[in-house]
């Protein structure tokens, strides 16, 4: 049977985001994106929900949540401000690698400390000659002693100048390609860590997104995650679990541009009545609820298979790739249903395009996203 009542406790998560994010969220997010502003405050409070770190085991300080309750906060998060969703949901994509490969030891060491305040992570995959192809990275990570050495610059990394903690990724032996990867859970008090100016970026603005400089960067040996050389693996095993929730982000923009359409047809005239009488607009106001309402399934399943230890690779790029498309063509049309005022900055539609169009980018391009289903499909 396919059952898909919310438990008391996910309804319960799910009013609490929602009223956090329309009480504390919604009122700055304008000013924040104006501004281009973090907000530290925020994060503060949201740690103070004690959901923050809502992945994380409860018995390393986290809130023991799986990645359906995160596409449930996700949702709501992306509905208030795309760029504080971003925020938060950077710092679980920085803290997957460690959960997956972390052992017991090292995340009592550093992860309960990082759970122990309001601090974010941040995930250092990117570089200027790796993006798509990630495989191409440069960065590398030798042992000398007990001691690994890294070097490299990462581009675009969400949460770069304000992070605590880095996974980073970095080739142990370039010789062998994508199999000689490694990953490195990084303090960011570490000597020969440096940021580069934040981004002026186009959405999402009240996120931090810099270039992020390894110089030297000493660490013990056992701030390795798994085995080493299976830095590639974690990475996609990582991206797996996090895409649903991109994706239900992706949706709560969605949503907020159709509820914004909606009401502005409901009141504007013109001809005598209000807009929402015609056809038209009717039209592409149910194409927003056909898309939002497929998108947020495809996010729940791909983020239930996840949870029950199945396999999600295609199903997660699917979510992903559909839910962010979708959101570009609800918020193009949300625009379309205000006119003249959806150009404008008065309405908040033009912010959902521009902060939407960073989900069809980021976490694997949806060129990127099909390129893995058709892989999984001619398997
Ligand atoms: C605001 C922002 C925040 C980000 N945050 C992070 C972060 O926190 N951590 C991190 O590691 N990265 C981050 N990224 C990087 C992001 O994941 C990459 O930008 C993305 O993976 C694409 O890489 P690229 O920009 O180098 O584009 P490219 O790989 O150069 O792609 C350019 C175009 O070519 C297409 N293309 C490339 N290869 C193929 C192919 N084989 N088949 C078909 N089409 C192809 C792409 O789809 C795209 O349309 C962020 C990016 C942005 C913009």
């Amino acid at each position: 049977m396919i059952d898909f009542t919310l438990t008391e406790e996910q309804k319960a998560c799910q009013n609490l985001v929602r009223n956090f994010a329309q009480k504390e969220i919604v009122p700055i997010a304008h000013e924040l994106d104006e501004e281009q502003r973090h907000s530290p405050e925020l994060v503060e409070k949201y740690f103070e929900l004690g959901l923050l770190h809502y992945t994380v085991p409860e018995e390393y300080g986290g809130a023991g949540l799986g990645t359906l309750d995160g596409c449930l906060m996700g949702e709501e998060l992306g509905a208030a401000c795309g760029g504080i969703a971003a925020t938060f949901g950077q710092n679980t994509l920085g803290l997957t690698p460690f959960l997956i490969a972390g052992n017991p030891e090292l995340k009592e060491e550093l992860l309960v400390k990082h759970t122990s305040g309001p601090n974010l992570a941040a995930f250092c995959l990117t570089e200027a000659d790796a993006g798509s192809d990630n495989a191409a990275m440069r960065s590398t990570a030798h042992l000398e002693g007990d001691e690994y050495v890294i070097n490299g610059t990462k581009r675009f990394i969400t949460n770069g100048g304000i992070a605590s903690l880095y996974s980073i990724f970095a080739k142990e032996d370039p010789e062998l390609g994508y199999k000689g990867i490694s990953t490195f859970m990084v303090p960011a008090d570490t000597p020969g860590i440096s940021s580069g100016k934040k981004e002026d970026k186009m959405g999402m603005r009240s996120s931090d997104t810099r270039e992020m400089i390894f110089d030297n960067v000493r660490i013990p040996a056992r701030y390795r995650l798994g085995e080493g050389f299976d830095g590639f693996k974690i990475a996609m095993m990582t991206l797996d679990s996090t895409r649903p929730g991109v994706g239900s982000a992706a949706v709560g923009i969605a949503r907020a541009a159709q509820e914004a359409a909606t009401a502005y047809a409901k009141e504007r005239v013109q001809f005598g009545k209000p807009i929402a009488e015609f056809q038209a607009i009717q039209f592409m106001l149910a194409d927003m609820a056909i898309r939002i309402n497929a998108a947020r399934l495809l996010c729940w399943h791909a983020a239930w298979l996840y949870d029950n230890g199945h396999r999600n690779t295609m199903e997660s790029a699917i979510a992903k790739c559909f839910a962010s498309d979708s959101a570009m063509e609800v918020t193009t049309d949300a625009i379309q249903v205000l006119g003249g005022y959806g150009y404008m900055k008065e309405y908040p539609v033009e912010k959902y395009f521009r902060d939407a169009k960073l989900h069809q980018i980021w976490e694997g391009t949806n060129q990127i996203q099909r390129w893995v289903i058709a892989r999984q499909l001619l398997r």
